[in-house]
């Protein structure tokens, strides 16, 4: 079923919505869906409306649930990186459940947040986040905080597990992941030219734990990608991890 994304609506049964512009386009030109076709609307905060299209293109709600919000909520503060990666951690990050992504100016950063081209750029990642989520049927819309400072950043995110991807760091990843599933989780990756040690000790300062993937050097918009896919499949939804009800890794549930 074709699924839309309508952020700030309330949905109720009977109710008729008037679908956006570009919605409305996208529905009628390149989908080609007529009256009577059913579509699914999503409020980007975990609403889902089951709708038929009428007539003139309005929709009728025909039902509404709500979808259970994430179990361990994932946050990537991402050191800023050239053109069109950072387009790519948000598209591939959003498949894989990211629910804030916070692109940030770092040290070593090559790109640079230009306050007067931001708003454009903002609206672009926006576009793509919910292009991405409403692909692979995400039903909480991440959020996009854009940071003119690490330092900001740091303060910005609030987490129960918190992990800093340190190409110099020598602590193995296995060793630092707890058994209690953590609710929420921030991850810092830099940019193309890395972390600088002045960074890396206001991460620790802020309670990061420095961590190693291994002998590779990842590329920045890689490395993001791989934590957040080990992390969904340790404490998220990606498999029955720890932190499913009938947890696979007997005695590392919630309790
Ligand atoms: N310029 C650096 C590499 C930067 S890679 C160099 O050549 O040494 C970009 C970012 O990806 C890093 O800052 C780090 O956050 C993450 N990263 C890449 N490989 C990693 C690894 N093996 N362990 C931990 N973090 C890694």
């Amino acid at each position: 079923m074709q699924r839309f994304f309508i952020p700030g609506t309330s949905f109720t049964v009977g109710q008729v919505v008037e679908l956006p512009a570009e919605t409305l386009r996208h529905l009628r030109t390149v989908l080609r869906l007529s009256a009577g076709a059913e579509c699914e609307l999503l409020d980007g905060s975990g609403l889902i409306a089951q709708a038929q299209i009428l007539e003139d293109y309005q929709v009728r709600i025909l039902s509404v649930a709500k979808a259970p919000p994430p179990k361990c909520s994932l946050s990537l503060i991402q050191g800023l990186p050239k053109g069109e990666k950072l387009e790519l951690v948000l598209q591939k990050g959003t498949e894989l459940g990211v629910n804030r992504f916070l692109p940030t100016q770092m040290a070593r950063s090559v790109g640079r947040l230009k306050p007067e081209r931001e708003q454009k750029r903002s609206k672009r990642w926006e576009k793509i986040i919910q292009e991405a989520a409403r692909q692979s049927g995400q039903p909480y819309l991440p959020q996009l905080q854009i940071m003119q400072s690490f330092e900001s950043a740091l303060t910005a995110v609030d987490a129960d597990l918190k992990l800093l991807l340190w190409e110099e760091s020598a602590q193995p990843l296995d060793q630092l992941l707890p058994d209690k599933c953590p609710q929420q989780i921030a991850v810092i990756v830099g940019p193309e030219g890395g972390i600088t040690a002045e960074e890396a000790q206001k991460a620790e300062l802020a309670g990061y734990l420095p961590v190693s993937l291994g002998p590779r050097i990842l590329r920045t918009e890689t490395a993001g990608l791989a934590i957040m896919t080990i992390l969904q499949y340790l404490y998220g939804d990606l498999a029955k991890g720890r932190c499913s009800e009938n947890a696979a890794f007997q005695g590392k549930d919630e309790s």
